[in-house]
């Protein structure tokens, strides 16, 4: 018998997987790149040579596996924390794995699994659900004001009190409005979550060093139910690293801890990762730049007469269009790739470098005229 034509569904998986589409942001061969909210800029040649010196160093202990608690990494990030987070951390407060994905799959894995549910408000990342429903977890869409895409704290409270989650998700800035949330509606739906479970409250802060404001870590503190998660894909430049963490209270350490598999963080990852740290202030300059890119962004393209929500990330949401996805397409067409996230009538574009900007920028601007005329 062949099996030429055995397709996914033939095989005896999870009956909630069937029909389903894995995570994709196409990966296009074009000449502008703007669709997947990475750090424009390689990482700078001191840097390159400190980690090919740390990989090589750990290259010669390949023999053994590697530091499963992570201690000398997990130090620095506090050390980072601490100087930048307005909040004192130590490594016993932190946890990384392989991206922040890797993260909240440990999270969800621990807190959440089946007969469990967790929530976040969408429009949010994605993956949030995604990982839900790969570790079995139940998937809540709560909502999220469609003007300006705030959470309402009333509406979010409510949804939190009616489903009861075991996890929920508070995404700030958010992905893929840009959106941040303050301190008081985190609070609130802490509070929330807490009087209907309690629940664990995970903010997730991959792009917090682009914000206009402060981190949320600070609110960790007496709330072991609140848990941080950052990562070094977007500010430090780094998404090929794989390289995420949180912050939390120690006994979220240990807990994660039942589920993680042992080793998970590979010695070569952990070097890499620490070089990247020796240049914390070298790459964080680059983050200034980017916010100036991110800002000009938002102003030309409301000079072009397009909306855009407000941003504290390094990716603006632009639109209103009719037919997203053709406009997605139409610049697409120009050489620019930008996401169109699946919300209706609007696009992302990810803060690239100015010249990548400017013919992103070209690109609508020229679209404009073409309406119009
Ligand atoms: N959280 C948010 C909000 C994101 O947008 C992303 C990446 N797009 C991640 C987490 C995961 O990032 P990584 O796994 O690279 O740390």
């Amino acid at each position: 018998m062949s099996t030429s034509d055995v397709g996914i569904d033939d095989l005896p998986i999870r009956d909630e997987l069937r029909g389903k589409s894995p995570y994709g942001a196409p990966q296009l061969d074009v000449p502008v790149q703007l669709n997947t909210n990475e750090n424009p800029y390689p990482l700078p040649e001191p840097l390159v040579e400190r980690i090919a010196e740390r990989v090589r160093e750990a290259a010669r202990g390949l023999n053994r596996y590697p530091d499963r608690d992570a201690v000398e990494l997990r130090t620095a990030l506090a050390a980072y924390l601490t100087r930048t987070g307005r909040h004192s951390v130590g490594l016993e407060n932190i946890w990384a794995a392989n991206g922040s994905n890797e993260v909240i799959q440990q999270l969800l894995q621990t807190f959440g699994g089946p007969g469990r549910t967790a929530i976040g408000f969408e429009p949010s990342y994605s993956m949030h659900g995604l990982i839900a429903r790969g570790t079995g977890t139940g998937w809540i869409s709560g909502p999220r004001n469609d003007d300006d895409f705030t959470i309402d704290v009333v509406a979010a409270s409510e949804a939190i009190a009616t489903h009861r989650p075991d996890v929920v998700f508070i995404t700030s800035p958010n992905n893929p409005t840009g959106t941040a949330v303050d301190a008081e509606t985190v609070l609130a739906l802490h509070e929330a979550a807490q009087q209907a479970k309690p629940s664990l409250v995970v903010v997730d802060e991959a792009y917090v060093e682009f914000s206009h404001r402060p981190s949320l870590l600070p609110l960790i503190e007496g709330r072991p139910n609140l848990v941080v998660s950052r990562t070094m894909s977007k500010a430090f430049g780094a998404a090929g690293l794989r390289l995420g963490y949180l912050a939390a209270h120690r006994a979220v350490v240990d807990a994660v801890q039942l589920v993680r598999l042992p080793y998970h963080l590979s010695a070569v990852t952990q070097a890499t990762a620490l070089a990247a740290l020796e240049h914390t202030d070298t790459l964080l300059k680059y983050v200034e730049q980017l916010k100036e890119e991110r800002d000009r962004l938002v102003a030309e393209l409301r000079a072009a007469g397009y909306e855009v929500t407000e941003s504290d990330a390094n990716f603006v949401q632009f639109g209103r269009f009719d037919d997203s996805h053709g406009m997605w397409q139409k610049i697409l067409d120009r050489g620019v790739l930008v996401r169109d996230n699946g919300v209706p009538g609007w696009l992302r574009v990810t803060a690239g470098t100015p010249e990548e900007n400017d013919a992103f920028l070209d690109a609508v601007r020229e679209l404009k005229k073409e309406q119009s005329a």
